[in-house]
């Protein structure tokens, strides 16, 4: 039974369910049998059956007379069978089947006397050994079952989800895709970021605005991993890879940020330079807030903090308006008119997660729901926020300018690194948009080693 016992492992170790049989004669072992049914396409491949066939065919007779069969799990209708076909003397087994066991549990044929030949039958020999065996694979398979549900993450009624042909391709983007869709903020949408890089320095936690994705750091990610850094780069739901919900209304600002910090919470990220551009910074940086010392620095660039009270310059309401209205049409060409050098290529990976209106809530409703119009409790976070970086701040900061950009201009940013605590003089890139991290892979490295050294000499 021993060796039964070994034969049922070596089946659970090939995924099958784990049963193992062996037949001897006169004292010796001349067969030996696991279950193999999944891997051999065949009904019949039950241990018992493996090692009739094998005894037999060792002794050159498909009768068995002299013969004991050793199986870790009372025989089935089928088995049972073959076993009073081939006379056997004798079958013990190990665990009873109150499912599909033929020797007592559902009935015992080896005990119907109106059967020509009479086999006798032992059973519970080491049948908590194969019980064991037994249960720890169905527990093993489940979990692997449930594990394999949440990575297939099934896609919400309520939700699309741009195919991953889409995808294939792209310019500059070589990282793997994370998903995530068991946040409870997420209520099962799918949510796609890049990790790259070994944990343990810092972390930067790159948040894209409107009406861009993780894309749009392709140019600084390689400057932090090659400093030794990780970088997650998440997509906003209703972005880049993650799902997009149909409806306009899904997107709150309450909403985005819940899902951004469950996400740092289950990443558990330490460590993290907050960089954000454009609507990724109003989000972003009111994350730190709720658990400052996950945070040592930001690296900000055509962003804002909070717009509740302040009067906006109009040409920001305008361009709002505009950008909102021309993403939604067609993100490539607002891009192109934003951010000059872009090649065709990259253009189309902008315009990638958004094949058509349906996957385009998210651009219509982004900049007018967050930018403004804000609920209460948002603007009081946002509040909380102004405070917070003026009296709190205890991390290190760095704030750049696209010059060219005709919203959020040196002067909102000026405006923007002067209530920081701490902050490094504004840095403005001449020649830069608004799609500043476009051109970032200077700043990208000079952070790297800025915040390195801050953080050493600190
Ligand atoms: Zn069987």
């Amino acid at each position: 039974m021993r060796l039964a016992l070994e034969q049922a492992a070596l089946a659970g170790d090939a995924g099958e369910v784990p049963v193992g049989a062996v037949v001897m004669r006169h004292g010796q072992v001349i067969a030996t049998g696991r279950n193999n049914p999944l891997a051999s396409h065949d009904p019949t491949a039950h241990a018992e059956i493996a090692a009739l066939r094998a005894a037999a065919s060792a002794l050159g007779n498909y009768r068995l007379d002299e013969c004991e069969l050793f199986v870790t799990l009372e025989p089935c209708a089928m088995c049972s069978g073959a076993m009073l076909h081939a006379r056997l003397k004798r079958v013990v087994f190990g665990a009873r089947d109150p499912k599909t066991g033929t020797a007592g549990s559902v009935i015992d044929l080896f005990a119907e006397a109106r059967l020509n030949h009479q086999t006798s039958v032992r059973g519970d020999v080491l049948a908590e050994e194969s019980a064991t065996l037994l249960q720890g694979f169905f527990a093993r398979r489940r979990a692997q079952q449930r594990d394999q549900a949440r990575l297939a993450h099934p896609l919400r009624d309520d939700a699309l989800r741009t195919p991953d042909a889409a995808f294939e391709g792209l310019p500059d983007y070589p990282w793997s895709p994370h998903y995530i869709s068991d946040l409870p903020a997420l209520d099962g949408l799918r949510m796609h970021y890049l990790d790259e890089g070994a944990p343990g320095r810092l972390t930067f936690l790159c948040l894209h605005g409107h009406p861009t994705w993780s894309y749009l750091y392709r140019k600084m990610i390689p400057a932090f991993l090659a400093a030794g850094h990780r970088v997650v780069a998440p997509d906003l739901l209703g972005f880049g890879k993650s799902d997009k919900p149909k409806h306009v209304r899904f997107h709150t600002f309450s909403r985005h940020r819940q899902t951004l910090l469950e996400l740092i919470d289950r990443l558990d990220l330490r460590n993290i330079v907050l960089v954000a551009h454009d609507a990724g910074g109003l989000l972003g940086l009111t994350l730190p807030l709720a658990e400052p010392a996950r945070y040592q620095g930001l690296l900000l660039m055509n962003t804002l903090l909070s717009v509740d009270g302040q009067a906006l310059p109009p040409e920001f309401a305008d361009w709002r308006h505009e950008c909102t209205r021309q993403a939604a049409d067609d993100t490539a060409r607002l891009m192109a008119r934003a951010s000059r050098n872009l090649a065709p290529k990259e253009l189309a990976a902008y315009r990638a997660p958004f094949p058509d209106r349906g996957h385009r809530a998210a651009l219509r409703a982004f900049m007018p729901g967050l930018a403004g119009d804000m609920a209460v409790d948002e603007a009081v976070i946002s509040r909380q926020a102004n405070r917070f970086y003026s009296e709190r701040w205890a991390g290190h900061a760095m704030v750049a300018a696209g010059a060219l950009d005709p919203a959020f201009g040196v002067s909102m940013m000026a405006g923007l690194a002067s209530t920081i605590k701490g902050c490094r003089p504004l840095m403005v890139i001449p020649d830069a948009g608004h799609f500043l991290p476009e051109q970032g892979k200077q700043l990208a490295h000079d952070a790297a080693s800025y915040f390195d050294h801050m953080i050493r000499t600190s």
